[in-house]
């Protein structure tokens, strides 16, 4: 009798055990499961994933927002902020210029600062000769001199005005805009910022290679990104490991048409001379905490070439880089010394801020 009592004990409690270690792992198990959610959005394709119990709706929202931000940013539409301004005339100081959404608003203000600092390497007053080579429009050729000198008249990114308490812009006649070079990394910092607000600390988004990060893998071990050779070889120059960051490249590698001439155009232009960036660079990679920025800024120090891009990095402490060069060396700011592991092919060589050490 004392023995029979004795195994049911035993039995119960190995069962409630039970019961509670499988809970206990189901739980973790979905708090570590993938959920993912595709799109095709902005030209090119986004894979969103995260982690934890509230990650499916957060990402419903995410793709929401996605739509709302093409809505409004796209270049294409007649009906977006930046079509309405493009196709209206805002130019006229006595009439009210072009009202648009907060976002577009603060992205416009955001680039334009960034036209600054990089001393106009970065111009989203480029959109009517990027029109002219048909980088918007896939109707690609390559203009005549004599039109780009016309059309780069109009570029100027100092002449956006940004009425704040009004939140319209005004342009003078002529001058149209283009967000392309930062409206991924801007999205990107808007769904973070979801997903943030929706309890998600676990998060990995590829916005058409436009990598940003929230918080560590699931395990809490840091992020995996690659970073992809813009060589036709293929492969990739090597993994970044990083937590709560923006990794954005850009090249000429993956957007760029072939000329009458047999020549390669990409999609970069120099906003100087209307012409593809053709330079010592072949991609450069910009890790840092703000999407925007990150894309920004690797859209202009590919303009800038190698030395003007390193210089202009030992001036900020915001950000770090991996750029490549057209003869195949990469070099990595000191920043990733421990984050950057490359492929064992690539000569690779670290760039720090002050040689030798000293301040
Ligand atoms: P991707 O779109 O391939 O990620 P980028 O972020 O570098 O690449 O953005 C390139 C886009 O930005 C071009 O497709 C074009 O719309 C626009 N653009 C090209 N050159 C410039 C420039 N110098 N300044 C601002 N925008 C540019
Ligand atoms: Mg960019």
């Amino acid at each position: 009798m004392k023995r029979d009592r004795f195994t049911i004990a035993v039995f119960m409690t190995v069962l409630l055990g039970g019961i509670i270690f499988a809970t206990v792992l189901s739980e973790k198990h979905r708090l570590q499961t993938a959920h993912t959610k595709d799109l095709f959005a902005m030209d090119t394709y986004f894979t969103l994933e995260a982690y934890g119990p509230t990650a499916e709706d957060a990402l419903e929202s995410c793709a929401r927002k996605v739509q709302e931000l093409e809505d409004r940013l796209s270049v294409t539409r007649q009906d977006s902020d930046i079509g309405k301004l493009n196709e209206g005339n805002f130019s006229d100081s006595a009439q009210p210029g072009a009202e648009i959404a907060a976002d577009t608003f603060e992205l416009i203000k955001e680039a334009r600062k960034l036209g600054e600092e990089t001393e106009g390497a970065l111009d989203i007053t480029l959109y009517p000769v990027l029109r002219e080579w048909g980088f918007t429009t896939g109707n690609y050729h390559i203009p005549d001199e004599r039109t780009l000198r016309e059309l780069l008249k109009n570029v100027d990114y100092t002449k956006i005005y940004l009425d704040e308490a009004r939140r319209t812009v005004r342009v003078p006649e002529g001058t149209k805009l283009d967000l392309g070079a930062v409206a991924k990394g801007y999205t990107g910092d808007c769904l973070i910022e979801i997903l943030k607000q929706q309890g998600v600390t676990s998060a990995m988004l590829d916005l058409g290679g436009n990598i940003q990060v929230l918080g560590a893998k699931p395990d809490g071990s840091p992020w995996r990104v690659a970073i992809k050779s813009p060589f036709e070889s293929g492969g990739m120059i090597g993994v970044l490991e990083v937590t709560d960051k923006a990794v954005v490249t850009s090249g000429s590698y993956e957007r760029y048409f072939v000329g009458e001439d047999g020549e390669k155009y990409g999609h970069i232009l120099n906003p100087l001379d209307g012409y593809p960036v053709r330079n010592d660079l072949a991609s450069v990679t910009i890790v840092g905490e703000s999407g925007t920025r990150c894309d920004g800024l690797s859209t202009a120090l590919f303009v800038m070439g190698r030395e003007r891009a390193v210089e202009f990095w030992k001036r900020r402490p915001e950000f770090e880089m991996i750029l490549v060069t057209e003869d195949g060396k990469v070099y990595f700011t000191q920043g990733l010394r421990d984050c950057f592991e490359s492929g064992g092919e690539w000569n690779v060589e670290e760039i720090v801020r002050y040689e030798g050490g000293g301040a």
